[in-house]
């Protein structure tokens, strides 16, 4: 390090000082006569000289030494100074390199405890707001930013939300020390509902935290709630509308038509259909409930479609025939048995080809395809890798009937949902058909497509993993 340099007025009354004591001894012994003016002259130049050269290493090793202080407080690596070895400005420098350097860690400590704490926040899913007193924004983690934008530290919490009684909670929060909670609604892009919490945080130094924000997101709870409500109004109207045309045929056969035999007979028969969907409504709500109970784990039954859907075919025959169709089969030769639930997949042919003959214009024939297809479809490929199958059978189930337009295609898989609910309902149709057949796909792993063209009718498309054919020993 270059050598700092050092006044000389500085050196001057350093040496003065140094040299006084001497000076004042020799003028008092010259005084009193015991020392001679020769003497006297010599001893002054002696002990200015003297004075001049410790005042210059004084001077000089500590101003060197301030120095170095000044320039390890900007730099780590500051040049040690050069000193002249006065003991102690060399032990003075090293004891400054010695705090300096303990500054340093402890700086680095606190900073990475501060990134950590920072990623921490940051990384944690939960949306979360840190306020100051008055509202201002210290910090906000990205769950909160991919949720509110990125407002600016330092800007008001009402910048970032607007909603009155949020902002009011939060100052009723800070005003009354306690924890508070309201519930705020974001519209951007999607609808989504949370609950938002907002937390007084202890009085400390540093950052000005006064209150935290968390947001709770409620919106899958809410749609929750909100589907099995529905879904009970649902299946109570289901069930209310056959209940009630029984409660009317009974009063009927107990009053008016008490005698009256061919009445009874009608009204039986009549009676007899009511209760029968019922019972095939209960029925599907049992199925729906029981494949939902075991949708987590994939079935691993290796199921031989070919012959499932033959007794499929042998029990619908009866209702083909009245609508004077035929039910063709196009199954390739070698095909694969499938990994699966052998009940589940005679479910889903009967639903499939059920709706076909219901939907499909009498006279005309309803296809079922069965083939091997070797390439796998994308959204499957995962879970082909992981039972390492070979590839999928497809499902093709074809009729020609009137077709549904493509804006009611995505909702057809909803419980209850119908094009036209008075013709479901005339035809002995639950609205669930069709929920079951998703549930059952999605348990199988498998992958449900439906196409179809006004006036040509409807294609309904499965595919389903292939079960992995063993070896032939060689
Ligand atoms: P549903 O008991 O009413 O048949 P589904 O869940 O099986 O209930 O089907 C839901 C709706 O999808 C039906 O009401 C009907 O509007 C429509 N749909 C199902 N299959 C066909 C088809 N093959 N052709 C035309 N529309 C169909």
């Amino acid at each position: 390090m270059a050598k700092p340099t050092v006044p000389l007025k500085r050196i001057v009354v350093t040496a003065l000082a140094v040299a006084a004591p001497g000076l004042v001894t020799l003028v008092a012994l010259a005084a009193l006569g015991i020392l001679s003016p020769k003497w006297l002259a010599l001893g002054a130049v002696l002990c200015a000289v003297l004075g001049w050269v410790v005042a210059s290493i004084l001077v000089g090793d500590l101003t060197a030494v301030a120095a170095y202080g000044d320039a390890l407080s900007r730099h780590p690596d500051a040049t040690e100074p050069d000193l002249t070895g006065w003991d102690p400005a060399t032990n003075l420098a090293s004891l400054i390199r010695r705090f300096s350097r303990e500054a340093r860690r402890r700086e680095q400590m606190l900073r990475d405890g501060m990134n950590a704490r920072q990623m921490v926040f940051d990384g944690l899913p939960q949306p979360l707001i840190l306020l100051d007193d008055s509202q201002k924004i210290l910090n906000i983690n990205r769950a909160t930013r991919e949720l509110i934008g990125n407002p600016p530290p330092g800007s008001d919490l009402s910048a970032a939300i607007r909603d009155p009684r949020v902002l009011q909670m939060v100052q009723d929060t800070l005003d009354k020390g306690e924890p508070n909670a309201t519930h705020l609604t974001i519209s951007d892009p999607v609808e989504r509902y949370f609950s938002i919490q907002a937390v007084p945080l202890e009085p400390h130094e540093g950052d000005g935290a006064a209150l935290l924000i968390a947001l709770f997101d409620l919106t899958e709870r809410r749609r929750a709630e909100q589907m099995r409500s529905d879904f009970i109004a649902n299946v109570s109207h289901e069930l209310r509308t056959p209940l009630a045309s029984l409660i009317g045929f009974i009063e009927t056969l107990q009053g008016a038509a008490k005698d009256d035999e061919e009445a009874r007979e009608r009204f039986l028969a009549l009676m007899a259909d009511q209760a029968g969907r019922m019972g095939r409504l209960v029925q599907d709500l049992l199925s729906l409930s029981a494949i939902e109970l075991v949708e987590h784990t994939r079935p691993e039954d290796h199921v031989d479609l070919a012959a499932t859907l033959g007794s499929v075919i042998a029990g619908l025959q009866l209702e083909a025939e009245a609508k004077d169709m035929v039910i063709r089969r196009e199954i390739d030769p070698d095909l694969p048995m499938v990994l699966g639930n052998g009940d589940q997949l005679a479910q889903l042919l009967l639903n499939l080809i059920d709706n076909a003959i219901k939907y499909g214009r009498a006279g005309t024939p309803v296809t079922v395809a069965l083939r091997f297809e070797r390439e796998i479809p994308v959204p499957l490929a995962d879970a082909a890798a992981l039972a390492a199958v070979s590839g999928v059978v497809r499902i093709e189930v074809r009729d020609q009937g009137e077709g549904i337009a493509a804006e009611y295609i995505p909702r057809l898989t909803e419980r209850f949902y119908r094009v036209d609910t008075a013709r479901s309902r005339a035809i002995g149709g639950t609205g669930l058909g069709l929920a079951i057949v998703k549930h059952i796909v999605a348990h199988h792993r498998g992958l449900l497509e439906i196409k179809s063209t006004l006036g040509e009718g409807s294609t309904f498309s499965v595919a389903l993993l292939a079960a992995p054919q063993e070896k032939r020993p060689e």
